[in-house]
C-alpha cells in the first residue's frame, strides 16, 4: 500500500467555523451596530455564562489568560518578597506573572503520571522554605485537572490559597466539579488556539469570592468604579465587546468540541497504548475528565519520531521542550539541571499529536499508523 505523505494540519480552526461562523458573524454585526466596544452587555453576559460553566458565582473578563494570572496574584496581595509555588512544566506565563508582581517563583517537580504539580512535593517543600509561600499555582496541563483535593489540603495547612491555571482546561472536571471551581481563583485563557478561542486575545478569572471579583473588576479598569476617580493603581485589561460576542457565539459548542477532543484521544489511546516504546502523557481517570487541549505521548526517541512523522506529512508539537527552571529568563533564580528530574525528563520525551474538533477520521488513522510504523508495530 502506498503511504500518504500529503501534509495534514496540526490544528484546523476552519472546522469550528463550519458550525458557528454564521452566529459569529451575527455577533460581530450586533457589536458593530451597537457601537459599544468596551465594558458593555456582551462582556457582562459572557461573564455570567462562563461562571455558570465553571460552577462559580463570579467571573471577570480580562484581556488575556496571562493578565488573569497577574490580577489573581495582585488581588491576593502578593508582591515583592513573597514566594509562590508552581510547576516548572508549563507555559512561561504561569511563573512569569509571579515574577511580574515582584514575587519569587518557587518551582516544585511534577508527578510522573500526569505531569501536573506533585502535591507531595508541594507539601514537603512548603514546610521547608522560609518564609512560607503565599500561594500555590497549579496548572491543569493539557486539559487534565491537577490533584486539587491533595493540593487544597496542603494549602489549608498553611492557610494559603491555590490558584488554578485552567488556561487549557475549561470544561474539564475533577470529582464531578468543573474546572474553575477547584481552587480559590481560576484563570482562563481564550487565546485563539485554546479549546475555547477568541479571535484575538482574551481571558477571565472565576471565583466564589465576591471581594476578589470586585477588586479585579476595579483593577482591570485603572482602579476605577466611578469615571475619573481611582481608588488604587490598576491597569487596562478589559475583555472587549467584539471578543465577548464572538466567544458567546462559540460557547454553546464548547461541550461538543471537548467531547470530540475526548473521542480523538480515546481513539489514539486505544491504538497507541499497547505500542512498545509509547507512554501516554495523560492517564485516564474515572474521577477526572480531560479536555485534551493537547493530546500528548511520551517516547524516548522523541525527535526521531517527530522527524519520521513530518516526512509523512504529520505535524507534531512539543509542550514543552525546556522546563521553566532552566530558562534563561529565570537564570537569577539559580536553579540547575537535575533539580526537577521528572519535568526535565518529560521535556525530552513529550510529543503532542494533532487533536482538534472536526479532525477527519482519515487523519487520525494516519497519525496512529505513522506512530505504530515508527515503532515497527503495524
Ligand atoms: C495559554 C496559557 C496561558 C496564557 O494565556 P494567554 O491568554 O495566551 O495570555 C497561561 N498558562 C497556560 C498554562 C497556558 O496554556
Amino acid at each position: 500500500m502506498e503511504v500518504q505523505t500529503q501534509a495534514i494540519p496540526y490544528l484546523d480552526l476552519h472546522a469550528q467555523d463550519a458550525v458557528c461562523e454564521r452566529d459569529v458573524r451575527a455577533a460581530i454585526d450586533r457589536v458593530l451596530a451597537s457601537k459599544h466596544f468596551i465594558q458593555g452587555p456582551e462582556g457582562a453576559a459572557l461573564e455570567q455564562e462562563v461562571a455558570s460553566i465553571c460552577g462559580t458565582s463570579h467571573a471577570v473578563g480580562l484581556n488575556s489568560g496571562t493578565d488573569a494570572l497577574k490580577l489573581a496574584l495582585r488581588a491576593l496581595g502578593i508582591g515583592p518578597g513573597d514566594r509562590v509555588m508552581t510547576t516548572p512544566f508549563t507555559f512561561i506565563a504561569t511563573a512569569e506573572m509571579i515574577a511580574e508582581v515582584g514575587a519569587l517563583p518557587v518551582f516544585v517537580d511534577v508527578e510522573d503520571a500526569t505531569l501536573n504539580i506533585d502535591p507531595e512535593a508541594v507539601r514537603e517543600k512548603s514546610h521547608r522554605i522560609k518564609p512560607t509561600p503565599k500561594a500555590i499555582i497549579a496548572v491543569d496541563l493539557f486539559g487534565l485537572p491537577a490533584d486539587y483535593n491533595a493540593l487544597n489540603d496542603v494549602a489549608k495547612s498553611h492557610g494559603i490559597p491555590v490558584i488554578e491555571d485552567m488556561a487549557q482546561a475549561i470544561g474539564a472536571t475533577y470529582h464531578d466539579r468543573p474546572a474553575g471551581s477547584l481552587a480559590f481563583i481560576g484563570c482562563i485563557s481564550f487565546f485563539p488556539a485554546k479549546n475555547l478561542g477568541a479571535y484575538g486575545d482574551a481571558g477571565m478569572v472565576v471565583t466564589n469570592n465576591g471581594g476578589i471579583a470586585t477588586w479585579i473588576r476595579q483593577c482591570r479598569n485603572h482602579g476605577s468604579t466611578e469615571k475619573y476617580h481611582h481608588a488604587f493603581l490598576g491597569c487596562s485589561s478589559r475583555l472587549d465587546e467584539l471578543q465577548a460576542a464572538i466567544l458567546r457565539a462559540k460557547l454553546p459548542h464548547l461541550s461538543q468540541w471537548n467531547h470530540e477532543r475526548g473521542a480523538i484521544a480515546a481513539f489514539y489511546n486505544r491504538y497507541l497504548q499497547g505500542v512498545d516504546g509509547v507512554r501516554l502523557a495523560t492517564p485516564v481517570y474515572p474521577t477526572r475528565t480531560c479536555v485534551y487541549q493537547q493530546y500528548t505521548i511520551r517516547v524516548e526517541r522523541r525527535d526521531d519520531l517527530a522527524a519520521f512523522l513530518k516526512e509523512r506529512g504529520i505535524p507534531t508539537a512539543v509542550h514543552y521542550p525546556m522546563p521553566l527552571h532552566l530558562q534563561d529568563a529565570f537564570l537569577d533564580l539559580k536553579y540547575a539541571p537535575g533539580d526537577f528530574p521528572v519535568a526535565e525528563r518529560a521535556s525530552k520525551e513529550v510529543l503532542s499529536l494533532p487533536c482538534y474538533p472536526g479532525m477527519p477520521l482519515a487523519h487520525q488513522e494516519r497519525v496512529v499508523e505513522g506512530v505504530r510504523t515508527f515503532f515497527g508495530s503495524t
